[in-house]
C-alpha cells in the first residue's frame, strides 16, 4: 500500500502537542507531512459595525503564535508552510503541487468557518483530494458526550450536571518526537503587521500580563500559574479580582488560538491535585473550562442563530442604535467608574477580566439599551482572547436573548463596584483623574458636592463626567421593554 501524504491545515489550533490531525498523519504512517497556514485576507477586514475584525492585540500575538509554531515544527525536523490567500484556492494549488492525497484539519462550528470548510471540500473534491476533519477545540469529545450535539441541553446547568456524571476526558495525544523534513517547497515568510495597515500594539505597564503568544509560552503560563506560583489552590476565591497577573488564569488568549488545548490543562489539573491539593478552586478551573465546551457545543447547535439581533431565544428587541453613547461606552467615558476603567483597560491593552466583562456587557444592554452586537463586535475587533463561540455565547447570555437568559438581570454597578473593586484600587489603577478622591466616593462621584470637587481637585463634567444615564432608571425602562417584546 502506498504511504499517503498529508497536509495539515492550521487554523485556531497553533501547537505541536495534542493535536489530532498531526498525531493522526503520523499514525498513518504518511510519507510527507506538510503542515499549512494560510493568512486569510477575509479575518483582517471589517465587521458588519465597520470595526477592525482582528485589532492589533490579537493580530500580534497571532504572528508570535505562528513563529513559534514554525520554530516547534523545525525542530521536530519539519516546517510551517505560510501563504497569503484563501484556503480554499492555496490548499488545493498546494495539494496538486506537492501530491497530497489527504487534508486533515481540526474542525470549527461557526457560519465564516465552515463556508471556508465547505468552499475548501468543493475544491478538493475534483482533484481527489480526501479532506478529514477532527474535534479538538473542546474539553470533551462530541461522541463521549451523554447527547448528541443536536440534543445538547439549552441550559448549563443542565449540561454541566450530566456531562460530569457519565462523559470522561480523553487524555491529550502525544507530541510527535520527529517529522518528515518537507519537500523542496517555498516555505513563506512570516507575515507583518504592517501588512494588515496594524501597528504594533505599545505595552502599558498597568495590563494584567504581557501575553506572548504561542505553544511555548503558553505552556510557561500554565508552568507558572500552577507550578510556580502555586494560584491554582486558591483560584476559586481569587478568580473575580481585577487587577494582576494571577488573580485568574489568563489562559484564554492561548486557548483561543489553539496555542493551548483544554485537554492539557485538564491532564495538569490531575496531576496537581494529585501532587499538591484538590480542592474546590481545582474544581473550579475545570467548571469554567465547561462554560466554553458548553458555548462551542450550542453553536454547533444553533448556527448561525447566536449572531441573530434576536439571539438564540429569539426575542425581538427594539435595541438603540446610539452612536454617541456608544462611543461614550467603548472610550470609557460614562461616567460609571467600573465601566470606565473596564473600557479603557480594554482599549489599552485587549484584555479585560470576566468580571468586568460582565458588568459592561449588562451595562450596555441594560442601561443603554444599546444593541448588543454593536458590543459584541467590540470585543471581537478588541480582545487578545477573542473566541467566536464564548464571545457570542457570552453576549447572548448578557443582553438577555441567549438561551439561559433568565428575564430581565441587571449588573447593579455600583454594588458590583464596592463589592469586586472595595478600596477602589482597581479604578484609580485605569482612572487616574479620580486618584484624589477617598475610598467612599470613588465609586460614584456623582455624589461629589461642588466643596468636595473643590477639595480633592476634581471637576465633574469637566475631568471626568457626569453619568450618561441614571442606573436604575435606565434599567428600569429598559426592563419595560424588554418584558413587552418577550410577550410579542
Ligand atoms: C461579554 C463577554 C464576552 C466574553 N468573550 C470571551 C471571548 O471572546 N473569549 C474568551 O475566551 N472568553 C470570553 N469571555 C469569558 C471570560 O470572560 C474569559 O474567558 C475570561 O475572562 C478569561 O480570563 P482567564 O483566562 O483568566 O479566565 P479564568 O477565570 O482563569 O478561566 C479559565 C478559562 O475558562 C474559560 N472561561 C472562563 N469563563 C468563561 C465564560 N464565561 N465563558 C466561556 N469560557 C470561560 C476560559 O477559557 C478561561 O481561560 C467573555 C465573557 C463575557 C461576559
Amino acid at each position: 500500500m502506498t504511504q499517503p501524504t498529508i497536509l495539515i491545515w492550521y487554523r485556531n489550533d497553533l501547537r505541536v502537542a495534542d493535536h489530532e490531525p498531526l498525531h493522526g498523519a503520523v499514525r498513518a504512517n504518511a510519507s510527507d507531512i506538510i503542515p499549512v497556514y494560510c493568512v486569510d485576507p477575509r479575518q483582517f477586514g471589517q465587521t458588519a459595525f465597520g470595526f477592525p475584525k482582528t485589532g492589533a492585540f490579537r493580530s500580534q500575538f497571532l504572528l508570535e503564535s505562528l513563529a513559534d509554531l514554525r520554530r516547534s515544527l523545525q525542530q521536530l525536523g519539519s516546517d510551517l508552510i505560510i501563504r497569503r490567500g484563501y484556503p480554499e484556492k492555496i490548499i488545493p494549488e498546494l495539494a496538486q503541487q506537492l501530491g497530497i492525497s489527504a487534508v486533515y484539519y481540526h474542525a470549527e462550528v461557526t457560519s465564516e468557518e465552515v463556508l471556508v470548510e465547505t468552499a475548501l471540500e468543493r475544491a478538493l473534491k475534483p482533484i481527489g483530494v480526501e479532506l478529514q476533519p477532527f474535534w479538538g477545540h473542546t474539553l470533551y469529545h462530541p461522541a463521549d458526550l451523554p447527547f448528541d450535539i443536536d440534543e445538547i441541553p439549552e441550559l448549563f446547568t443542565s449540561f454541566r450536571k450530566q456531562v460530569e456524571k457519565s462523559a470522561t476526558v480523553n487524555p491529550p495525544f502525544p507530541k510527535p518526537q520527529q517529522l518528515p523534513a518537507l519537500p523542496a517547497v517555498e516555505v513563506g515568510d512570516l507575515p507583518q503587521l504592517a501588512e494588515f495597515e496594524l501597528e504594533a500594539p505599545l505595552f502599558d505597564s498597568r495590563a494584567v500580563l504581557k501575553f506572548t503568544g504561542g505553544e511555548t509560552a503558553g505552556r510557561d503560563r500554565l508552568a507558572h500559574y500552577f507550578w510556580k506560583q502555586n494560584c491554582l489552590k486558591n483560584y476559586k476565591e481569587t478568580r473575580n479580582g481585577l487587577i494582576g497577573a494571577d488573580y485568574s488564569s489568563k489562559f484564554s488568549p492561548w486557548l483561543a488560538l489553539g496555542c493551548l488545548s483544554p485537554r492539557t490543562i485538564y491532564e495538569q489539573v490531575q496531576q496537581y491535585e494529585e501532587q499538591r491539593v484538590k480542592n474546590d478552586s481545582t474544581y473550579w478551573l475545570i467548571f469554567e473550562l465547561l462554560w466554553r465546551d458548553y458555548f462551542r457545543f450550542i453553536c454547533a447547535k444553533h448556527g448561525d442563530r447566536i449572531f441573530r439581533l434576536s439571539g438564540l431565544q429569539g426575542v425581538s428587541i427594539p435595541w438603540k442604535e446610539d452612536w454617541q453613547r456608544f462611543s461614550l461606552w467603548r472610550e470609557g467615558k460614562t461616567g460609571f467608574p467600573l465601566v470606565d476603567a473596564n473600557m479603557r483597560e480594554l482599549a489599552a491593552t485587549g484584555f479585560m477580566s470576566n468580571r468586568g466583562r460582565q458588568n459592561v456587557a449588562s451595562f450596555l444592554t441594560k442601561n443603554l439599551g444599546i444593541n448588543w452586537q454593536m458590543g459584541a463586535e467590540w470585543f471581537e475587533s478588541l480582545l487578545i482572547d477573542y473566541d467566536v463561540c464564548s464571545n457570542w455565547g457570552n453576549w447572548n447570555y448578557t443582553a438577555g436573548v441567549g438561551n439561559d437568559a433568565r428575564g430581565f438581570r441587571f449588573f447593579n454597578i455600583t454594588k458590583q463596584a464596592k463589592d469586586y473593586d472595595p478600596d477602589g484600587a482597581y479604578v484609580k489603577h485605569w482612572l487616574p483623574e479620580l486618584a484624589s478622591l477617598p475610598v467612599g466616593k470613588v465609586h460614584e462621584p456623582w455624589k461629589l458636592l461642588p466643596v468636595e470637587q473643590d477639595r480633592f481637585n476634581i471637576r465633574l463634567g469637566v475631568d471626568y463626567p457626569n453619568p450618561v444615564v441614571d442606573l436604575f432608571k435606565s434599567a428600569e425602562a429598559n426592563e419595560k421593554v424588554y418584558n413587552a417584546a418577550l410577550k410579542r
